[in-house]
């Protein structure tokens, strides 16, 4: 938008825009290039524009549009407005303040292959808001991988965990080509679920565990993805990783030593929680839901689930699992209890 803006003659532009450069943006756009990946998006575009255009005055805020300091009245110096935002609450807001502005507004948006474009002028046109919305069921790639900050945001992007370790990686959202600087995970795929000793499947699993709770959050932080968000989600530790991985050694190991290549959900001991009187209304912080979830890895069948009984059962814990272990490392749960895992066992 802001090329054509710039090659259509429009000179004085102002942009507000939150998010950074993901490797996932750079595929359906010409400001954008692999060295800008990790910077403000408003910031290297409003550069990259002034190559197309010298005459242009551009201001761009690394900025969230919600932010007071962008009042009714910073909204009245414009003669237009033009959204291209991800998300409903973002272009309810824009939607009120130009309608309180009185300035026209072009919202605009895609969703797969569709794309539409609505002009907004108070008095002539509907706003944004006159007719309801459907309840959204699709959110953008970027807030599911980086900027969760919502419990169903984890839900989806569990779900498409679940495509990429056990269905079809490339129907995946998540799933990253191999030239690019892939996120941790992929180097998993597929996920390994034989392997001769308890201790080389303990040690693939914490790997596994560090590489998508720890080094791809810490990856986002250090691309400073964060920059304007309120609270900066949290890595997993590797010590507490460790410590879970040691107790499960050692209270799986007392049964089974080495050798087994699989684990059958029948045979495995109860976790330490669950062996507890009255588990089921236990509250779970990270810990109890990390030793859950590799008692869960733990059961997996080599076949990743197909055939076997309890197999799905086990798969569908672990992404359950992996909801709230994402939810609380994003700050957007603290504990939950395990009352509700019992309603999927239920099923
Ligand atoms: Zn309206």
């Amino acid at each position: 938008m802001l090329k054509n803006l710039a090659f259509s003659g429009v000179t004085n532009i102002e942009i507000i825009d939150l998010d950074t450069i993901d490797v996932s943006n750079l595929n359906r756009q010409f400001l954008f290039r692999p060295e800008h990946v990790g910077q403000s998006k408003a910031l290297v575009a409003a550069n990259v524009s002034l190559r197309f255009n010298p005459e242009l005055t551009i201001q761009a805020y690394h900025d969230n549009i919600k932010n007071s300091k962008y009042s009714v009245a910073y909204f009245s110096t414009f003669s237009v407005v033009l959204n291209a935002l991800d998300n409903v609450d973002a272009r309810r807001h824009v939607n009120r303040m130009c309608l309180a502005a009185n300035v026209p507004l072009i919202d605009s948006g895609t969703t797969g292959y569709l794309g539409q474009v609505t002009p907004i002028i108070k008095g002539w046109t509907a706003c944004y808001e006159c007719h309801p919305k459907p309840v959204q069921k699709v959110y953008p790639i970027c807030t599911i991988r980086s900027t969760p900050d919502k419990p169903v945001h984890c839900i989806v992007w569990a779900k498409e965990c679940f495509k990429l370790l056990f269905n079809n990686p490339k129907d995946s959202m998540l799933f990253e080509d191999e030239n690019t600087e892939a996120s941790a995970y992929m180097s998993f795929l597929p996920l390994k679920t034989r392997f001769a000793k308890i201790q080389e499947k303990l040690a693939y699993f914490t790997s596994f565990l560090f590489g998508v709770f720890h080094l791809d959050i810490q990856k986002r932080i250090d691309m400073d993805v964060y920059k304007t968000a309120k609270t900066l989600p949290v890595p997993l530790d590797r010590g507490l990783l460790e410590e879970v991985m040691g107790t499960v050694l050692q209270r799986v190991g007392e049964g089974y030593g080495d050798g087994h290549t699989h684990i059958h959900a029948h045979t495995l001991p109860p976790s330490p929680q669950t062996s507890q009187p009255d588990w089921e209304h236990s509250v779970w912080g990270i810990k109890e839901n990390i030793l859950e979830l590799v008692y869960a890895l733990l059961e997996l069948p080599p076949n990743g689930g197909e055939g076997e009984e309890g197999g799905y059962v086990c798969v569908w814990i672990c992404v359950w699992i992996c909801v709230w272990i994402w939810c609380m490392l994003y700050g957007l749960l603290h504990a939950w209890c395990i009352c509700s895992i019992l309603l999927v066992r239920g099923v």
